[in-house]
């Protein structure tokens, strides 16, 4: 079968949810994947930030054939070693105090979400709180997470949504302020927002928030589902901030390309908020999946895979702004580590998407204008060089 013939049998039984890439891909080495016909693409896309360690990194695939023949699922009502290994192991990277493990990103967010609720209503004794949400940003396509996800497209049509969410602008503390009131619970933020536009946060506006969330007994939600896992050059990229949430949620990245994500709570939620029963997942955080998480975190330590982003990220910075000087389409480069974007203008974001698909190369956009670059932490200077050599000619 060729490309074409898969491609529309893939629609014929599958919800057309993605407007999908002209491109069966079937396998990847490295930083490269390779589509059913043979081609070879680099790959600056990672499956949206998630293959932080590329495709067969040494020792992943076979922590995880190990796992499958020892069990790959048990249920939360048992104790079991990988989950032990991986909570000790995300618990000792962000300092915080207590994981639990989801199977997604916005599940994470689900669970931010009661933990903050619980905690005010533990402190209150009664129920009736609200969150405030940035504009802009993308938390999942869930119910709860959709409710606070800051783009009127992805919610309109499903709405009334959870009540009680105030919108404010992102990177603007007063703003934040005009929105608070005795019923605020939470705050919730991306540390770099990721599908918005690829915007970090300011360190006057996070040290803000928490300053705001101390004085009020708010609680400080930061997603770093996205910008999180040694992608801006720190485990989590609150750490760059010197600003510990109270909940952060992480996914994407953290197994390696198993579905599985997390929320983690600081000693203060942790210690009055989720209380047996209160919260639970069938799968989230089975043995195979936190086994692989397990792996990440041995990995990344073992080949100082975030020392590593913060090494090679001003070489990706600076041939980055080589094309925004170069070219007049380019107008601007935003991001942290290898979490960057160019802002393109004068044509559509995807016609350059596309032709460095054509050319080779996996980009993909954020926002509405945005070409956004979330490598493999694991690229080199000479992937680089390429990535740059193959988007001059589609910017040309
Ligand atoms: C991807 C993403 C999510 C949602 O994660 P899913 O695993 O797709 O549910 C939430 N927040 C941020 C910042 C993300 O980038």
């Amino acid at each position: 079968m060729n490309m074409k013939e898969q491609m529309e049998q893939s629609e014929q039984s599958i919800l057309h949810t993605y407007n999908r890439f002209p491109v069966v891909l079937e396998r990847g080495e490295g930083c490269c994947v390779y589509d059913s016909q043979g081609k070879k693409y680099l790959d600056f896309a990672a499956g949206i930030a998630v293959n932080a360690l590329g495709y067969h990194y040494p020792g992943f695939d076979q922590a995880l054939k190990d796992q499958i023949d020892k069990l790959i699922h048990i249920s939360n009502l048992y104790y079991n070693e990988p989950i032990i290994e991986a909570g000790k192991k995300l618990v000792q990277a962000s300092g915080m105090a207590k994981a639990f493990f989801t199977n997604s990103g916005t599940e994470a967010i689900e669970g931010a979400l009661k933990a903050a609720k619980k905690y005010a209503y533990a402190r209150d004794g009664h129920a009736g709180h609200e969150i405030i949400a940035m504009n802009h940003s993308f938390h999942g396509r869930s119910v709860g997470a959709l409710s606070v996800t800051g783009n009127a497209h992805y919610r309109e049509p499903f709405e009334p949504l959870m009540g009680g969410v105030r919108f404010v602008d992102f990177n603007d503390l007063e703003s934040v302020k005009a929105q608070i009131t005795e019923k605020t619970c939470a705050i919730i933020a991306e540390t770099v927002q990721g599908e918005g536009g690829i915007y970090p946060a300011s360190l006057e506006f996070l040290a803000g928030l928490r300053a705001l969330c101390d004085e009020r007994d708010i609680l400080l939600i930061l997603d770093e589902i996205q910008c999180g896992m040694g992608r801006t050059g720190e485990y989590f990229a609150w750490q760059r901030y010197g600003v510990m949430p109270d909940i952060m949620t992480c996914a994407k990245a953290l197994g390696g390309g198993v579905p599985v994500g997390a929320f983690v709570l600081g000693e203060k939620a942790a210690a009055s908020s989720l209380a047996a029963g209160d919260h639970g997942t069938t799968y989230g955080g089975n043995p195979l999946v936190c086994a692989a998480v397990s792996c990440v975190f041995d990995i990344f330590e073992r080949d100082h895979i975030v020392e590593h982003v913060r090494e090679l990220t001003p070489y990706l910075e600076s041939s980055l702004d080589v094309l925004v000087e170069k070219y007049d389409c380019v107008a601007a480069r935003r991001g942290a580590g290898f979490m960057q974007g160019l802002v393109i203008q004068g044509r559509p974001v995807s016609e350059v998407v596309n032709r460095a698909l054509e050319k080779g190369l996996l980009v993909i956009s954020a926002g509405t204008d945005v070409l956004r670059l979330v490598p493999p932490l694991i690229i080199r200077r000479e992937h680089i060089d390429e990535m740059v050599s193959i988007l001059a000619s589609c910017l040309a």
